[in-house]
């Protein structure tokens, strides 16, 4: 499979507080991972384990502190923002609230006509409604249902599904997808996820899909790395990586889901964890003041990836 995306050692540190009291925090350290052409990639984690931050900096929302990003060979971390625009076409996304996407006050379709306009692909109205008929005819709504109607008249499924027609429009190769499902109702959720795999097969769409719910993740991932404080720990084909689990962090997480419904969503056993040693997550591995397994290395050092059996594991037990 050809390589659509290539992030390289990806570091973003905030500057927090005042003149006087001033804070680092590491939102994403040391991150590699690559999206092929045609995949599903699943980025997976508790909330401000640096995810977000991650889509951020690929849409160029956000600089990164350190690290590279290749989009088809080409860099794209440095880039300036009038060559951001034509990367706009091939990048899209789609967010977490799809009633956040569009103003409560305007009609949906106009944003499919302005986007056409905006981006140079229609020059008639003929030729826009052939497209917006298209692109939601792949994503499942019908272009009677959709014209003249205000996001309020649609439900979160409907408009979830109208705001990945409307990402369609430019034909893009790779599609972030950050928590696209977490407001959606537990009865529509499979659905969207299917739909994720139809515009794999059927278009070749890359997704970088990024979740807190592993139960979603398992079902529509090619690949997925597990994150934690930041860090990639462990990353592979998803099959192998949630069913037979090697980093201790993915263990915790992968015995907290509530499996088959992925309606309900784990929590739980990771967030009651033990309070962290402050000493561990400034030298060692971040994990140690929760893992069962840790060892006195692990409190001294932070571990390097090791590959086992096809998977990247951040951790000294495959040392
Ligand atoms: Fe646990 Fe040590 Fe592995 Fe970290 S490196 S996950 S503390 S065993």
């Amino acid at each position: 499979m050809t390589e659509m995306l290539r992030v390289l050692n990806l570091r973003k540190v905030f500057t927090i507080g005042g003149i006087f009291s001033r804070a680092k925090i590491i939102a994403v350290n040391d991150v590699s991972f690559e999206i092929k052409k045609a995949e599903i990639f699943t980025l997976a984690g508790e909330s401000g384990c640096g995810k977000t931050t991650i889509a951020k900096i690929l849409l160029g929302f956000e600089h990164p502190t350190g690290g590279i990003v290749e989009y088809k060979g080409r860099r794209i971390d440095n880039i300036k923002p009038n060559e951001r625009f034509s990367l706009r076409k091939e990048i899209q996304a789609i967010f977490q609230n799809p009633f956040s996407t569009f103003n409560p006050l305007r009609k949906v379709d106009r944003y499919f006509f302005e986007a056409l306009q905006n981006f140079g692909i229609a020059k008639e109205e003929r030729e826009a409604e052939k497209i917006v008929r298209e692109k939601l005819e792949a994503v499942g709504v019908a272009y009677e249902e959709f014209r003249e109607k205000y996001p309020s008249e649609f439900s979160g499924g409907q408009l979830q599904r109208i705001s990945i027609a409307r990402a369609l429009l430019t034909n893009p190769s790779l599609l972030i997808a950050d928590e696209p499902v977490s407001m959606v109702d537990a009865s529509l959720r499979m659905s969207i996820v299917n739909l994720f795999k139809d515009l794999r097969d059927r278009f070749g769409l890359s997704i970088l899909y990024i979740t807190h719910d592993l139960a979603t993740a398992y079902y529509v991932s090619d690949r997925m790395a597990i994150m934690f404080r930041g860090e990639i720990v462990e990353l592979g084909p998803a099959e192998k990586v949630l069913q037979e689990p090697k980093h201790p962090y993915t263990r915790l997480l992968r015995d907290s889901v509530p499996e088959p419904d992925p309606s309900k969503r784990w929590t739980s056993k990771v967030l009651l964890a033990e309070q962290e040693h402050e000493e561990y997550l400034r030298m060692g591995c971040k994990f140690a003041g929760r893992c069962p397994s840790a060892m006195e290395i692990c409190k001294r050092e932070s571990p390097i990836h090791y590959e086992v059996d096809g998977v990247r594991v951040k951790c000294f037990l495959y040392r």
